[in-house]
């Protein structure tokens, strides 16, 4: 398979062979100001804020080709973000960035967390995931709660890597099942009803199980505002209502497309490695490997 990653070093404007890495501007949004660093400082930076440091090795390294990975792309589709940066902290329009932990602290801990974020990410210098040829959209979640979801169910656009896996590595996670007592007058403010009598029916899944619509009185409902409304980890829930109340169950959090990073670490501790891993959640794709 021939591999053109041209465009990559076309961003960084250097030659195909080049050996320095990138140097990019990182956008705090909190802050208002830029940051500049090498591009690998910058995924040690996103591990941290992205995974639990305490996360087996093989989870960790999974996690810094999908954070790799994902600003590779964010670079070459040259996203713009504020002041002219190559990449933004905003977790709404890229990832989550931490200031790296530590080594030089008087705290062991801290200094044995910096240590695994290190070797995560020096252990995988420069790789990331394509498809096609060409870097895929690596998107990750914490717990998918079982199943992983289809890009195509929650955005409507099929990506051929991101189709739904089954997943049976997240059960540990706290937010594998969780289970919500929600007044029905609360439920029912979210159509402009008022009182507890409450009325509900599904409308429409995805393939994968989770709520796509649903009427509450006869009012249709996104599967969106509701979880944003009554405050849900994720959108594949099961309602059981009662007089006053009604019992919401979940199963995990966020959207569930991609990898789910409780299943990674659970992959991880059932002897995995990080290639397995990342195999098993973004279907068909190869490894490469930026040779600066
Ligand atoms: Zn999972």
């Amino acid at each position: 398979m021939v591999i053109s990653v041209t465009a990559i070093y076309q961003y960084f404007q250097v030659e195909k062979e080049a050996t320095l890495e990138p140097y990019i501007k990182l956008y705090l949004h909190e802050q208002g100001a830029i940051v500049g660093m090498d591009l690998e400082q910058y995924i040690k930076g996103v591990v941290t804020a992205e995974m639990p440091a305490s996360f087996d090795i093989e989870a960790l390294k999974a996690q810094a080709v999908c954070a790799r990975t994902y600003a590779v792309k964010k670079l070459i589709e040259e996203h713009s973000y504020p002041q002219g940066a190559d990449l933004s902290d905003d977790i709404n329009v890229c990832q989550a960035y931490a200031p790296v932990l530590n080594f030089a602290k008087d705290d062991s801990n801290e200094r044995e967390l910096a240590k695994r974020i290190d070797e995560a990410v020096e252990s995988t210098r420069g790789e990331i995931m394509l498809f096609d040829s060409k870097p895929i959209d690596a998107l990750y979640c914490s717990t998918c709660g079982g199943k992983t979801e289809s890009a195509g169910a929650v955005w409507g656009k099929d990506i051929s890597y991101l189709h739904a896996v089954k997943c049976d590595d997240c059960s540990k996670s706290s937010h594998y099942q969780n289970s919500h007592t929600i007044n029905n007058e609360v439920i029912n403010k979210l159509v402009g009803d008022k009182g507890d009598t409450l009325n509900i029916k599904i409308l429409a899944q995805t393939p994968s199980g989770r709520l796509k619509s649903l009427s509450i009185n006869g009012h249709q409902l996104d599967a969106d505002t509701l979880r944003k409304g009554l405050n849900l980890p994720s959108s594949w829930i099961d309602f059981h209502p009662s007089v006053h109340t009604t019992v919401i169950n979940t199963r995990g959090y966020g959207h569930g497309v991609g990898l789910c990073q409780y299943g990674a670490n659970g992959m991880a501790q059932r002897g995995k490695n990080y290639h397995q891993i990342l195999k098993k959640y973004y279907l068909g794709i190869d490894f490469y490997k930026l040779s600066y």
